[in-house]
């Protein structure tokens, strides 16, 4: 059937009127059972062995554009309603955006699940369907404030399958119920899915913020991803989601195991289980237990799961290596508590060394450690980040298991990243290299032939132009901020944390707005553009959001700063913000202190959209710089060996770092007390600025003070270098042409081949 009669009886089956007669938001809605029914439809991709993607978050993102993409009927539906006098644009933002990640590792989920299905292997996500997501952010009189970000509508992309599943908590039950979502291959005929599960009766929205009772597990388990974890009850919730998640995935893959007539035992030949960072790692003892139960020894089900499990390790942070006390996990599982104490007992027998114990001499559970002696592999995600977990952080493990370190440097999905985010750039490459780098990124390189094209480079500059107006004209619009588009765009927008280091870029801006009060003009307008969520409880992220806020509205304020130089904090920072912010970015700050930022990935959407990194030589910055080579990305600062020399000195509070020997040089000094200057504090609240001011001065654990200097010269180089027009776009050129490599079909081919086995 044509699609325009599909269109016209969905509407009319629904609605009672033809398409021409709906409003923007009947039309979503037809549209989204219409792509949601074709994907639905379409078969599994076929395979020996299937994975399944466990992971506590997926960032996916707006879907209907993407899945119109993938079913290829992008163009003919945009044609369908410009016919009607309609904007796809416009129907697409009536889309909720599901708010089921945090930031890089579940984006990363969500561009794998896309990739997995490009490429049409057999794989699924496991995971939670939180209904109100991390939390909706907006700022109110300088600070933070957060409250539930609801997505599911009654038509959503939630597909219930009927299915549930008993899971076992300790003096009481609950059933998982499954629902699920379609995710169609582009370019081919098949769909994967990503499994969800949730509560039989999840209760309705907290009325105040996102306070809620963390003790009524039944109805609260998937309110909210990463429930407040700075009291013990936000922490025990965190173990009954991990448990609930496991647990029903791992019956899902037994059910389906036995639906395809396989024997127990030949699990580890038919499944593979990624375990996406910590969060999922119990479905290694989950896994044994049912097998046990089912009557296997436990012997062959160590075995089985053994050769099944695999797991990914995203931080060298020490707060993010997830170690539950025991005494936790009895309390919601108790009857994987012996299965973990035996495999302790195993690992510790075999392998002395405390290091490397599952169950340290405090009683508490390490995750990875768990992972790794029970696992096939353990990939990093970036070169460094793999060389530096093999060499330090966990080099015990790596001693003991030589064989099982591998590294998978992060992709992104360029169907979601280029081509639907950013259309004309799509175009103009289309016009260079012709369409095929959509699935095959390497393509990407053609590029590098139009160096010296007049024409090429032209169209370029323009593009990112008129992509640089399309986002003020949504951030007057929807955020009331109203921005030069000729200025140069330096933008940082990523999760709120230290290791980040926007704390860094902030003390530019503060250079920055000195030099202009001592008449010393710029060459250039600039605006520092920042998103970023900071986590409910990280005080000292809070007052960086606070000092950022501060120093927007002193200089909103400022008639003779103003048109030099300005700082907008996009409220909300999610996937659709960056789908608007990334296309227009002249400079992509990647400043995170060298050896904490394990790889990145929105470096790497910034680098295929013609942004020029300014950067550490951290995570997978250090790949970028290799490939575009050092003319096109401006690298600053210490280098991870000297970082982590750093923090192994002797000092009294473990590091040979003294914050206050950086804090006495002049060109410091005077940055770091502006947060205490009476301009500042006429302005924000003195409590909050002056612990910033104090711990910076202070502990700076993630060395600010160490780097500025470097940063504040390079970033300035960077901004004078903008101003020759052609030799800038040659450096977008380069970038984008190099992209390539980050694709995560290259990532998930990697992953296919060294790990997973598909076919
Ligand atoms: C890509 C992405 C991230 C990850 O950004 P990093 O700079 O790699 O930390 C976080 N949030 C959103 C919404 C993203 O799209």
């Amino acid at each position: 059937m044509q699609l325009k009669e599909q269109l016209f009886q969905t509407t009319q089956a629904r609605f009672g009127c033809a398409p021409d007669q709906c409003d923007d938001r009947q039309l979503y809605e037809a549209l989204l059972l219409l792509t949601r029914n074709m994907a639905q439809n379409r078969p599994a991709p076929a395979g020996e062995r299937k994975l399944y993607y466990f992971s506590a978050e997926f960032l996916m993102g707006k879907l209907l554009s993407n899945n119109l993409l993938a079913l290829g009927l992008h163009d003919e539906v945009k044609d369908l309603l410009a016919d009607l006098g309609r904007d796809l644009g416009v129907i697409e933002s009536m889309e909720p955006e599901p708010s089921l990640g945090n930031g890089g590792l579940g984006r990363l989920a969500a561009c794998f699940l896309d990739s997995i299905a490009a490429l049409g292997l057999p794989g699924d996500g496991v995971g939670l369907n939180y209904h109100y997501g991390l939390f909706r952010q907006s700022f109110h009189q300088g600070r933070q404030v957060e409250e539930p970000d609801p997505w599911i509508e009654p038509d959503s992309w939630l597909i219930p399958t009927g299915m549930n599943f008993t899971v076992p908590f300790g003096g009481f039950e609950l059933k998982a119920v499954l629902y699920d979502v379609a995710i169609p291959g582009a370019n081919n005929e098949y769909a994967n899915r990503l499994h969800l599960f949730d509560v039989v009766q999840p209760a309705d929205k907290p009325w105040v913020g996102i306070d809620f009772d963390k003790g009524d597990i039944a109805h609260r388990l998937t309110s909210f991803l990463y429930p407040d974890d700075s009291d013990d009850a936000g922490r025990l919730l965190r173990v009954y989601q991990q448990y609930f998640m496991v647990s029903a995935g791992a019956q899902l893959i037994l059910s389906e195991l036995e639906k395809r007539g396989c024997a127990l035992n030949t699990l580890a030949d038919h499944v593979a289980i990624q375990i996406n960072d910590t969060h999922p790692s119990m479905v290694i003892p989950e896994l044994i237990r049912l097998l046990t139960e089912r009557g296997m020894s436990f012997d062959e089900a160590f075995d089985q799961v053994r050769r099944t499990c695999a797991y990914t390790n995203h931080t060298i942070l020490a707060e993010a290596l997830e170690k539950w006390p025991l005494s936790f996990i009895e309390k919601v599982a108790p009857q994987i508590v012996p299965v973990i104490l035996e495999l302790d007992r195993r690992m510790k027998q075999a392998h002395p060394d405390p290091k490397a114990a599952i169950v340290d001499d405090q009683n508490r559970v390490h995750m990875a450690h768990m992972d790794i002696h029970c696992g096939y592999s353990v990939n990093g995600v970036a070169a460094l980040h793999t060389e530096i977990l093999k060499n330090s952080e966990l080099k015990p493990f790596y001693d003991i298991y030589p064989e099982k370190f591998n590294n998978k440097t992060n992709g992104v999905t360029f169907r979601r990243w280029l081509e639907a985010c950013d259309p004309e750039l799509a175009g103009l490459i289309d016009s260079c290299v012709g369409p095929d780098w959509r699935t095959d990124a390497d393509k990407l390189e053609g590029l590098l032939a139009f160096r010296e094209d007049e024409t090429v480079l032209d169209r370029l500059l323009a593009v990112k132009q008129d992509n640089k107006n399309q986002l003020c004209r949504v951030l007057w619009a929807e955020q009331g901020i109203e921005l030069d588009p000729y200025s140069v765009f330096d933008i940082q927008v990523k999760r709120l944390h230290e290791y980040k280091r926007q704390q860094m870029n902030a003390l530019y801006i503060i250079h920055k707005y000195l030099e202009i009060k001592a008449g010393r003009l710029p060459e250039r307008p600039v605006t520092v553009f920042f998103g970023a969520k900071a986590a409910p409880a990280y005080v000292m992220a809070k007052h960086i959001i606070h000092l950022i806020l501060c120093l927007q509205k002193l200089i909103d304020q400022d008639p003779q700063v103003r048109p030099w130089l300005r700082v907008a904090m996009v409220e909300n920072y999610n996937v659709t913000w960056a789908e608007r912010l990334i296309p227009a970015c002249d400079i992509s700050e990647q400043i995170s202190l060298a050896s904490k930022e394990a790889s990145g990935t929105g470096n790497m959407k910034f680098m295929a959209n013609g942004a020029v990194t300014l950067g550490t030589l951290d995570g997978a910055n250090v790949e970028i710089a290799q490939l575009v080579g050092e003319e096109n990305i401006y690298t600053f600062g210490r280098h991870s060996d000297e970082v982590i020399a750093l923090y192994q000195g002797d000092e009294p509070d473990g590091r040979a770092y003294r914050p206050l020997d950086c804090y006495h040089r002049p060109a410091v000094e005077r940055l770091v007390d502006f947060l205490v200057s009476p301009q500042l504090l006429a302005i924000g609240d003195p409590a909050s600025l002056s612990q910033l001011w104090c711990d910076m001065k202070n502990k700076d654990w993630f060395m600010a003070l160490l780097d500025v200097e470097d940063y504040i010269a390079v970033k300035e180089q960077a901004i004078h270098d903008y101003g020759d027009r052609r030799a800038w776009a040659q450096k977008m050129l380069v970038n984008i042409a190099k992209s390539g490599y980050f694709s995560s079909d290259r990532t998930i081919r990697q992953y296919n081949e060294d790990i997973w086995h598909l076919k």
